[in-house]
């Protein structure tokens, strides 16, 4: 995980009630250039409540009686509706969005005393949406080595020897984001080489996805699992080559029971955390950010409790529950409930959403149906195992209990709480597809918007079953470039064909989003996943499947619009409609108006919740551009070019494949 480059701000005491650095003001003042704004306007000011990596409480956005401000200057793409439409201009007031339209109108609605905003020539955009990130894992994650990129196990071993010397004796030693396959030994660590690192104290890596990773022998011991002890379900303990001694490797549930055996995190270490996380998404234009995993970890709920007591969220955060952990939420949640009874103890919400505490909602429920890319739970075998499984017919695994998963869907499907499933393979897909049928069937159809999550391996055949339902399907875009290649050894032609179908649920008419999954995934950035989804180009150079391009602008929209819709919330974010929350994103060019191939180099310039700037990036200053890299991305060779010209209409389909798609999405069904 790398952390965004940040304003270096400390904080200094306060100037009427906010933090302000010198060098954010310097930024604030300089950021958009000279204003050129009718005589008598007031001249621009700082905005206030600057994050500068450190958590501030700012959880209420400005009040009504602050003045406006109005942007002008650039594009201001709305998001409404589903061809691009510009504004002149855009006043926002009381963390609303007060005005859309010209600028005469803007200057009459904004009245005496307001700021101005000049965007000198870039583009405001709604505040992007993280359909499916984890945010309050990010918090314990960003404390831990950052493992992303590394090219050999004694790099990664020395990122982690360098970490240890800044932890206090008897603190674990952990760090994630590597991928095995990237390493030139194309393989985990071993326990022996982790003990490198230290042979007193826990050492754990996690790769990419989160859902594999190494341990050393003191953790070995520790969690009790030596060569006499079996697998858990749901899980695997990697054993040495002719032995039945565990070779340090683990994947899924011996991953999660580790994460459930750190000690607890210290409420400085929870401030310090969710201070990194914060900064990381607002960093990357995210207004709105989700956890769709509350519960991996025991300090899950100290976390969250925490973020409520202290005001520590300056964006919006949904949490989708593990479902293992339901029943341990659910009296977390009657404690949080009874807390803040007195209206007085919440922060009151610009949009008056009362599904919102001081900025968390408790959205829904999360079900794994499957693993890694590694272990996705497909309906037919693997064309080529992962490295390292010689397992004969391997098809993935299983993992949360599908009378469960029945079970929990059916309880909820009228209710106001949504359902979320971690499906990649395509019997996975099935398996939560048949959960959401029996509860379609036996209660009828409901605005529940079951979303699908990473549906990696989406079979035509599902699309249409997804549509009838009114599932949602959420893609982990940013896998394509990096993983690409690795997806069509593991699969095959025809399936990877089905890979992150953007383009047939397009067609199809279900509101789609892209994600980035971090602390898994490979960056942070949801511009990074946009230049994946619109280009599909992989490492090696080929378009993946490129019938399954989309348009940049309906890659917008899977990051505003229906990133609201899928979380039930698109009356009040997703597009610049007066009325909605000003949840803003300044970005240095237009995505619509570039090369498509030159969108991951698109900057995030400021982001901005509610009126209130979280994040201006310190690398753009008036009028200057950047070609420093995406905060956390993967590294992106410049020299890939894509197989398929982009000013080209796309590939029309085969005859043979007209007729299968229009059968199977036809209006009739
Ligand atoms: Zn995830």
């Amino acid at each position: 995980m790398v952390t965004p480059s940040l304003p270096a701000g400390k904080r200094r005491p306060a100037i009427g009630g906010r933090f302000r650095s010198p060098l954010t003001m310097a930024m604030a003042a300089g950021l958009f250039g000279a204003s050129a704004w009718p005589a008598g306007a007031t001249p621009l000011s700082p905005s206030a409540g600057v994050i500068a990596g450190l958590p501030v409480s700012v959880a209420q956005g400005p009040s009504q009686a602050s003045p406006a401000t109005l942007y002008q200057g650039g594009d201001i793409l709305t998001m409404a509706g589903p061809k691009p439409s510009y504004a002149e201009a855009l006043v926002e007031k009381g963390g609303r969005i007060l005005y859309v339209g010209p600028l005469a109108g803007a200057i009459k609605a904004a009245g005496g005393g307001a700021r101005q905003v000049n965007l000198a020539g870039r583009t405001l955009l709604p505040g992007f949406i993280d359909a499916h990130g984890h945010l309050v894992l990010a918090s314990h994650t960003l404390l831990n080595a950052d493992l992303i990129g590394v090219k050999s196990i004694p790099e990664l071993l020395g990122r982690m020897k360098a970490h240890a010397a800044t932890l206090p004796e008897g603190v674990w030693v952990e760090g994630l984001g590597y991928r095995a396959e990237q390493l030139a030994e194309n393989r985990h660590p071993t326990k022996e080489e982790l003990d490198t690192v230290s042979t007193t104290r826990p050492v754990f890596v996690q790769d990419g996805s989160a859902h594999q990773g190494s341990i050393n022998s003191v953790l070995l011991k520790q969690m009790g699992w030596s060569a006499s002890s079996k697998d858990p379900a749901g899980g695997v303990i990697s054993r040495k080559p002719g032995s039945s001694e565990p070779s340090g490797h683990v994947a899924e549930a011996p991953v999660f029971a580790v994460l459930a055996a750190k000690a607890p995190l210290t409420p400085a270490q929870i401030r310090q955390g969710v201070g990194k996380a914060v900064a990381l998404w607002a960093a990357n234009g995210q207004t709105t950010a989700s956890e769709m995993g509350f519960g991996l970890s025991d300090d899950d709920i100290n976390v969250v409790r925490q973020m409520l007591d202290e005001k520590l969220l300056p964006i919006d955060l949904l949490l989708f529950v593990k479902h293992s952990f339901l029943e341990q939420a659910k009296a977390g949640r009657s404690a949080v409930v009874a807390q803040y009874a007195d209206p007085a103890s919440r922060s009151p919400r610009v949009d008056g959403d009362g599904r919102y505490l001081n900025r968390v909602r408790l959205a829904g429920a999360k079900f794994w149906m499957d693993g890694s890319m590694d272990n996705a739970y497909m309906s037919q075998p693997y064309t080529n195992n992962p490295p390292g499984n010689t397992e004969k017919n391997f098809r993935g695994l299983a993992v949360d209990p599908q009378a469960a998963v029945e079970a929990t869907v059916a309880t909820t499907w009228k209710s106001n709480r949504q359902v979320a499933a971690h499906a990649i393979g395509d019997q996975a897909v099935d398996n939560f597809l048949v959960a959401i049928e029996k509860a379609y069937a036996a209660q009828g159809p409901a605005d529940h918007r079951p979303i699908i999550q990473h549906a990696q391996f989406l079979r035509p055949d599902q699309i249409v079953r997804a549509k009838k339902v009114g599932a949602i399907t959420s893609f982990t875009a940013g896998g394509i470039y990096p993983m690409g290649d690795y997806l069509a050894r593991l699969m095959g032609p025809e399936r990877v064909a089905w890979a992150g179908a953007a383009g047939s649920v397009q067609r199809a008419g279900i509101p789609w989003t892209i994600h980035h999954d971090m602390p898994a995934g490979v960056s942070p950035s949801l511009i990074y996943a946009l230049w994946n989804i619109v280009n599909r180009t992989t490492k090696s150079g080929v378009v993946l499947s490129p019938q399954e391009r989309v348009s940049p602008y309906d890659g917008l929209r899977a990051l505003t619009i229906n990133g609201a819709y899928q979380f039930h919330e698109e009356k009040s974010k997703g597009s610049l409609e007066p009325g909605k929350l000003a949840d803003l994103v300044v970005l240095s060019a237009n995505p619509l108006k570039v090369d498509p191939m030159t969108i991951k180099d698109i900057q995030v310039v400021e982001t901005i919740k509610e009126g209130t700037s979280l994040y201006r990036n310190p690398s753009l200053s008036a009028g200057a551009t950047t070609t420093a890299s995406v905060p956390g991305s993967a590294p992106i060779n410049e020299k890939d070019n894509c197989l398929v010209p982009h000013d080209q209409p796309q590939k029309p389909l085969s005859p043979a494949q007209q007729a299968t798609l229009e059968r199977l999405l036809g209006p009739g069904r």
